[in-house]
């Protein structure tokens, strides 16, 4: 199973790329956490993408497309993979079409009023798990794995609205870009839980193989 997962910043794209990743056993690529690490890690390509981040804005193609080919190279994606914040441009869905046949992009659709709250209030794990504020009740460590959560230096305000922006002129497009391949489904999310998104995402799936 190759599949893609779209949707605007806050969508649910990770925690739902955590739980397909799990039951369907396919290898998560996400390439903001590939960024972050990088960041974190103090390398080239880290020192690279922060300013980009920062501001919002896609890290160069050329980079981004680098790093992806190269990790679809590896062994441990022969069995499946499942893309998480890429391709997020025609041009990087046109050079992935180079080096990947993809069997499915699935589309979250949320409505954009709520995304600034939700990534606002979020708060991740290193372990890869998010939660939102409103639902800690204070507490500050992670229920999966008790690692320390902490805020991204994305999700702020002026960051969000210029990723929104981002999306919506260079990544909304792949919608219909996948459509017209007839390799788009889309599942809307709406005030969904993330529970009941999964099940929607599983119905979806179980039809795939
Ligand atoms: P979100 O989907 O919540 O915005 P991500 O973790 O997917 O967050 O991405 C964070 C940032 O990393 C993006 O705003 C962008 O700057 C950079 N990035 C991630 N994926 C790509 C990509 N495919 N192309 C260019 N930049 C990217
Ligand atoms: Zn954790």
């Amino acid at each position: 199973m190759k599949l893609i997962l779209l949707g605007a910043p806050g969508a649910g794209k990770g925690t739902q790329a955590t739980r397909i990743a799990e039951k369907y056993g396919v290898i998560h690529i996400s390439t903001g956490d590939i960024f972050r690490a990088n960041i974190k890690g103090g390398t080239e390509i880290g020192k690279l993408a922060k300013s980009y981040i920062d501001a919002g804005k896609l890290v160069p193609d050329s980079l981004t497309c680098d790093i992806v080919k190269d990790r679809l190279e590896k062994d441990d994606v022969k069995a499946g993979y499942l893309l998480d914040g890429f391709p997020r441009s025609l041009y990087q869905a046109e050079e992935l079409s180079k080096f990947a046949d993809i069997d499915l992009c699935l589309n979250f659709e949320v409505d954009t009023a709520l995304i600034m709250d939700r990534i606002c209030g979020r708060r991740v794990c290193a372990c890869g798990e998010s939660y939102h504020v409103s639902t800690l009740g204070g507490k500050t460590t992670c229920a999966k794995c008790g690692g320390e959560l902490y805020q991204r230096e994305d999700d702020n305000p002026e960051t969000v609205k210029a990723r929104l922006d981002t999306y919506n002129v260079m990544t909304a497009p792949l919608i219909a870009y996948y459509a017209a391949q007839n390799k788009l489904a889309t599942v809307v999310c709406g005030t969904k839980t993330p529970d009941e998104v999964f099940e929607a995402v599983c119905e979806v799936l179980d039809k795939l193989d």
